[in-house]
């Protein structure tokens, strides 16, 4: 008779979760385990959206374990005492657990097997978050890349992915737990939600586990797969695949996905190549936090350290409050924001837009911006909001020039032509003709009163003047730049 513990971190499934599927082929007592230590990843523990969603998946992997046969240990940190306890408990012989890349949590894991191998025990940990591991991807000199392109298509050149994904993914026929289970905590224990009831939006919006998971990939593939490469830029239709939080809390994996494109016959498709390097975005940013460990406090191009970003007086603080509230008097930039705070996600380009007003036009640090979407999205992952934000800063890898500002009324007019995006999020504004829409500012008086608007009352005049604020985050670029 043999125990295995299986350590479930971020790979909250039974399918295609090689730690778990492993454990249930060579040992008779599966004993599926979740430590509940955020300090550990400290300073980026789960944010606020980010214990909400927890909360929901670890309630729904408890009901799918309960029903294949092994249910789920909850413990508390630190996790190498919990970990050594449970061993001692149950008699197990071994740990098993998939791999995670974020610094604080290589470390960690680093030390734990260490120590659980000095203790005698089997430990063995698997790749199931990523479609190619960070060091399987390397220069012709065998450095890391810093460029996305040349890294994707070394990536794509070497890894045959649907190949690799067509494997056997389905959940381990049977699952023997334990005939006494250890004692567990429940996840109510855990006090994941706030005090506070603020998630409503969150619960409408999304369904969190495994099965959600999988619906979010079939309607996707079903509806919006084959139109991608074009939906994927309006954020007003639902043209993206929605399914970065059930992939960062590992839900479903990137080879289910990877899989489920290729079988539909879509992977040479303009939809499914433009899909399949979205995903290779995530490679790639996992590629970068790993090799990068600094970059989440340091931006990748060590000369932005220099920056001069704004004073951080009065005036910063509350034109930064003004974004965070979606009160900034810009559209586009408001009716992101509120869509943030609503449903804890935010479309790709509206994060592009956003993090570039900040940046720029507001002129305020980019690690600060970041740590909003930290605590306020759902789907909050160290590597790609890391990549994102230097990369809106212009300070990252593969970085849009810091010289390049996303001029969010022009952002409007071209991806939400008809407002519809913006009228669903800032209603104040949705009596505005399409063409005035995105500048309520700029419209004649007529326009206003005929939609009976008056600016500063209804709706706020712009926190800056979005030309002069340019100019000055040019200004503070050529300073940087030595003149
Ligand atoms: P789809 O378009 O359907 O793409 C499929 C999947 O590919 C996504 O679910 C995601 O896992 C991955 N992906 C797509 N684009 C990127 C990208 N640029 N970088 C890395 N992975 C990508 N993504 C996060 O998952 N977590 C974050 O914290 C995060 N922060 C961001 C911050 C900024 C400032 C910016 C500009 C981008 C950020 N992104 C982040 C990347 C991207 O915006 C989201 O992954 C995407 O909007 C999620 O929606 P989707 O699942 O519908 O994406």
């Amino acid at each position: 008779m043999s125990a295995v513990l299986v350590w479930l971190r971020r790979d909250l499934r039974l399918a295609d979760n090689p730690a778990l599927a492993e454990a249930a082929a060579r040992h008779d007592t599966v004993i599926p385990v979740y430590i509940h230590a955020p300090e550990e990843e400290a300073p980026w523990g789960p944010g606020g959206a980010q214990r909400w969603w927890l909360d929901r998946s670890l309630r729904a992997l408890a009901a799918d374990l309960a029903a294949a046969g092994a249910p789920l240990t909850v413990r508390r940190g630190p996790s190498g005492d919990a970990l050594a306890a449970l061993a001692a408990e149950t008699g197990a012989t071994a740990v098993h657990w998939n791999r995670l890349y974020e610094p604080a949590v290589v470390a960690r894991d680093r030390g734990i097997k260490e120590r659980l191998r000095e203790a005698g025990l089997i430990v063995q940990s698997f790749n199931a978050a990523l479609l190619v591991e960070p060091w399987q991807v390397a220069t012709g000199q065998g450095t890391p890349y810093r460029v996305f392109t040349p890294f994707w298509k070394r990536l794509v050149a070497d890894h045959d992915l649907p190949g690799a994904a067509a494997h056997d993914a389905r959940p381990p026929a049977a699952l023997p737990g334990p005939a006494a289970p250890p004692a567990s905590e429940g996840v109510d224990d855990l006090g994941l939600l706030p005090a506070v009831r603020w998630y409503d939006g969150l619960e409408a919006a999304w369904h969190p586990g495994e099965a959600g998971a999988r619906a979010r990939l079939a309607v996707f593939a079903g509806e919006a797969l084959a139109g991608y490469d074009a939906g994927r830029e309006h954020p007003g239709v639902a043209g993206t695949s929605a399914l970065s939080p059930h992939l960062h809390f590992g839900e479903i994996g990137p080879r289910q996905v990877v899989a489920a494109v290729a079988a539909d016959g879509a992977a040479a498709t303009d939809g499914g190549e433009a899909f399949l390097r979205e995903l290779g975005w995530r490679e790639f940013a996992h590629h970068l936090l790993f090799h990068f460990p600094e970059t989440p406090q340091r931006p990748l191009d060590r000369k932005f350290e220099a920056f001069p970003w704004r004073d951080p007086d009065a005036e910063a603080a509350a034109e930064a409050e003004a974004w965070r509230a979606g009160g900034s008097g810009v559209p586009l930039v408001d009716a992101a924001m509120r869509q943030l705070w609503a449903t804890g996600w935010m479309h790709n380009r509206l994060r592009m837009v956003v993090a570039s007003f900040w940046t720029k036009n507001l002129r305020l640090p980019w690690l600060d911006g970041a740590r909003w979407f930290w605590d306020t999205l759902v789907d909050a992952d160290l590597a790609a909001n890391t990549l994102g934000w230097q990369w809106a800063g212009g300070c990252g890898a593969d970085a849009a020039p810091y010289f390049r500002i996303f001029n969010p009324v022009r952002q409007g007019e071209r991806f939400d032509p008809d407002g519809a995006f913006v009228s669903a999020w800032v209603p104040e504004v949705a009596a505005l003709p399409a063409k005035h829409i995105h500048a309520p500012w700029q419209a004649p008086g007529s326009v206003l009163a005929a939609a009976g608007i008056e600016l500063g009352r209804d709706y706020p005049r712009p926190v800056v003047d979005l030309k002069a604020s340019r100019e000055a985050a040019l200004a503070a670029f050529q300073e940087l730049r030595g003149g």
